[in-house]
């Protein structure tokens, strides 16, 4: 039987590895939600980052890694077993080949890309969190996706550190092979970027920062939007049916319109709410448990089921 004790001890001989044991993981989220970790361990370091793999696969404790916290619900419980943080967060630019470490927050890189007329990644300027994790769930908005500038992808396997190109990474709508494949962590990327003109970059980029905050303010305890979005193609004929036109937009159904349509603005549980201004934006007023955020998001996938015959699938991840 693995133990957490013999985990941690192997964890902390490595090099470059900060441990810690029975970490209150609401810290490390955006919701401000979370137990504890048996253990937390991060580095900005690639050979401790690869051996405290190594170590944590070895040892048999079940574990996970996170970015920024920002798209995760961890339990009330917290987590039994290893949390590891890849911290490393360099940013470099060779012509128009932009390298990226999967620790650096993804808002540094859309700001350095723009400061050197780098086109190809303003418009995910604002979303919160680290370049590691906008690989793996493909972040994007605005119509563009991370996915698009990627020219390569250097992972962690669970044995060594290979590269992949973009059509292996198997980029869709909020999805990557690093998604299926638990295993695989993300070290850093090439992004191959266009020649544009940074003064108009700023410009797009402030715009988009100024709607976000009015909608996402910087110091509400959420995920963003919870549940993804809804291709229209493959809604089931009943739901198409009573989608009205003006609500598909590239050729897409915002979650948040089946939502509003069963009635779910402003429904709360304990300190959890729906805003009243964006149906698909759940955040905990202060005092939220996990417990409560699981049990509103059921309701409104319960209701969603209900009105359409439609699954709505959580966007956000969840740890516990
Ligand atoms: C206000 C707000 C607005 C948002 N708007 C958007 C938006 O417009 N578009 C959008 O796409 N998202 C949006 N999000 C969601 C969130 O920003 C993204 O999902 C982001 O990529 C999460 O980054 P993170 O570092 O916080 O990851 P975390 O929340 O820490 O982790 C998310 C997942 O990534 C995995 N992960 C983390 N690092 C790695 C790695 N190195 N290798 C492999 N897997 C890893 C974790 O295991 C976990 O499953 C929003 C969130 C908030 C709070």
């Amino acid at each position: 039987m693995p133990t957490t004790e013999e985990a941690r001890a192997r964890l902390a001989a490595i090099p470059g590895l900060t441990v810690t044991t029975c970490t209150p993981l609401s810290g490390y989220t955006r919701f401000g939600i979370g137990g504890p970790a048996d253990i937390y361990a991060e580095t900005g370091s690639v050979e401790a980052f690869a051996a405290a793999m190594a170590a944590a696969r070895a040892s048999g404790v079940p574990t996970v890694v996170i970015g920024g916290g920002t798209n995760l619900i961890v339990s009330d419980r917290g987590f039994r077993g290893i949390v590891l943080r890849y911290r490393a967060d360099r940013l470099a630019a060779e012509g128009r080949l932009v390298r990226a470490e999967a620790g650096a927050v993804l808002q540094d890189l859309v700001d350095f890309t723009i400061e050197r007329g780098l086109q190809g990644l303003e418009t995910l300027a604002g979303i919160p969190g680290s370049v590691g994790a906008a690989l793996y769930g493909n972040a994007g908005a605005y119509g563009h996706s991370i996915s698009e500038r990627v020219a390569c992808v250097r992972f962690f396997d669970g044995e060594a550190v290979r590269a992949v190109g973009n059509r292996e990474c198997e980029f869709r709508y909020r999805e990557s092979v690093f998604k299926r494949q638990k295993e695989w962590i993300v070290l850093s990327a090439e992004l191959a970027m266009e020649a544009g003109d940074a003064a108009g970059l700023r410009q797009v980029a402030g715009e988009i920062l100024r709607v976000r905050n009015e909608k996402f303010p910087v110091t509400m305890k959420c995920a963003g939007s919870v549940f993804k979005n809804l291709l229209f193609a493959e809604l089931p004929a009943a739901a198409a049916a009573q989608v009205p036109p003006s609500a598909v937009r590239e050729g897409k159904v915002a979650a948040a319109w089946f939502l509003e349509q069963a009635g779910a603005k402003g429904m709360r549980r304990g300190d959890i709410h729906v805003a009243d201004y964006h149906a698909n934006l759940i955040y905990n007023g202060g005092a939220g448990t996990a417990a409560d955020l699981g049990a509103l998001i059921g309701e409104l996938k319960a209701r969603v089921r209900a009105r359409f015959g439609l699954e709505l699938e959580e966007e956000v991840q969840y740890v516990g």
